[in-house]
């Protein structure tokens, strides 16, 4: 068996590589050759701590296993990250252990690499201004992909923590580009792609604050309960997903879907795009919406990526199990 540690996994994997791994999952997800099993999620009792598995099976590329993870509040007082996660893979063939790789940092590449694939195929092309809310841990990992999908000119940004808005500001800077923060309302006019990464319960973003042509990845919310934009602009926006079983109940749109404003049949498995059996966005007008959940695939692709690499670099550490 493979061990990938976590401290190496930020010289192995790059976002170039996420991204593709990300793509090819979502496509195999809507041709039907990949599919993720149920979630689970369970608050356990102690140290105050939300613990599950997100897992599945991709058969195009025999990606087999499951990402054990939660969120410790305390762990930080211990100099740890809060979100742990840990990626398990094993062998299709004979299910026997194959590799265990750090999911910390991978977890992050392979958000941010969703919302890069939805602004890839359903984005204007002409996009110029790439508007965030949001700025805590993974706001720098989505403005860093976001802006190798369009010629982006300008990063506008908001967060409910102002304090926290500096990490975009550095991020923008660190890429070359100006940044600005801005209330909601200039920031819902001037943005023409916008992501959303908050620990939100209540809507930030509001229909009327959207101007048409408008691409929105909503990737905060992962959880029943939390939303980041408000139900009216979901029923106004064409709907896309990673996977519409999860956009339905702990995605952006469970809301839309329990107030009977949008029903399943609405939301577009991005993967279909992707795969061109659906066109995505129609004109320069439409208000396409993303709503990226979060799937155990794309854990178990950018693992298994991981490792490839690893083996190919001689950084895998082999275990007799
Ligand atoms: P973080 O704790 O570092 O930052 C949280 C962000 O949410 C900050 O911008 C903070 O100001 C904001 N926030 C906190 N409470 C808020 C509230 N009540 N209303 C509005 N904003 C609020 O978290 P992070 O690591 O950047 O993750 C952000 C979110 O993304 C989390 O909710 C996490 O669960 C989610 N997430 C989703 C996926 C996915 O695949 N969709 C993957 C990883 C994380």
């Amino acid at each position: 068996m493979i061990i990938v540690p976590e401290r190496e996994i930020a010289d192995l994997i790059g976002r170039k590589d996420a991204f593709d791994a990300v793509e090819k999952t979502f496509a195999a997800m809507a041709s039907g050759a990949a599919y993720n099993f149920p979630v689970i999620r369970e608050a356990i009792g102690h140290a105050d701590a939300l613990y599950g598995f997100k897992s599945g099976f991709d058969r195009s590329s025999l990606a087999l296993g499951l990402k054990s993870g939660g969120y410790w509040p305390g762990n930080m007082d211990k100099g740890l990250t809060n979100h742990q996660s840990t990626v398990f893979l094993f062998d299709a063939d004979t299910g026997q252990a194959r590799a265990v790789v750090g999911g910390n940092l991978l977890t992050a590449l392979r958000t941010a690499a969703a919302s890069a694939v939805s602004i890839k195929h359903l984005a204007r092309k002409d996009a110029k201004v790439l508007g965030m809310i949001g700025a805590g841990h993974q706001s720098a990992f989505q403005m860093r992909a976001a802006v190798e999908q369009r010629d982006f000119e300008k990063v506008i940004g908001w967060n409910l923590h102002p304090d926290m808005l500096v990490r975009l500001e550095e991020t923008a800077n660190e890429l070359g580009l100006p940044y600005e923060s801005l209330d909601l309302d200039r920031l819902g006019a001037e943005a023409d792609v916008i992501i959303s990464i908050t620990s939100s319960f209540e809507p930030i973003l509001k229909a009327a604050q959207v101007t048409p042509g408008t691409h929105i990845a909503c990737m905060g919310t992962d959880t029943k309960g939390k939303q980041e934009v408000d139900t009216d602009l979901v029923g106004k926006a064409r709907l896309f997903t990673d996977e519409v079983a999860q956009s339905a109940t702990i995605g952006e749109c469970q809301h839309a879907v329990a107030a009977g404003i949008v029903s399943e049949d609405n939301i577009i498995e991005i993967g279909a795009v992707i795969n061109a059996t659906h066109q995505g966005r129609t004109s320069d007008d439409d208000i396409t919406l993303f709503d990226g959940t979060g799937v155990g695939l794309q854990d178990l692709a950018v693992a298994s990526a991981a490792v490839e690499l690893a083996v190919q670099k001689g950084v895998a550490v082999q275990v007799d199990f």
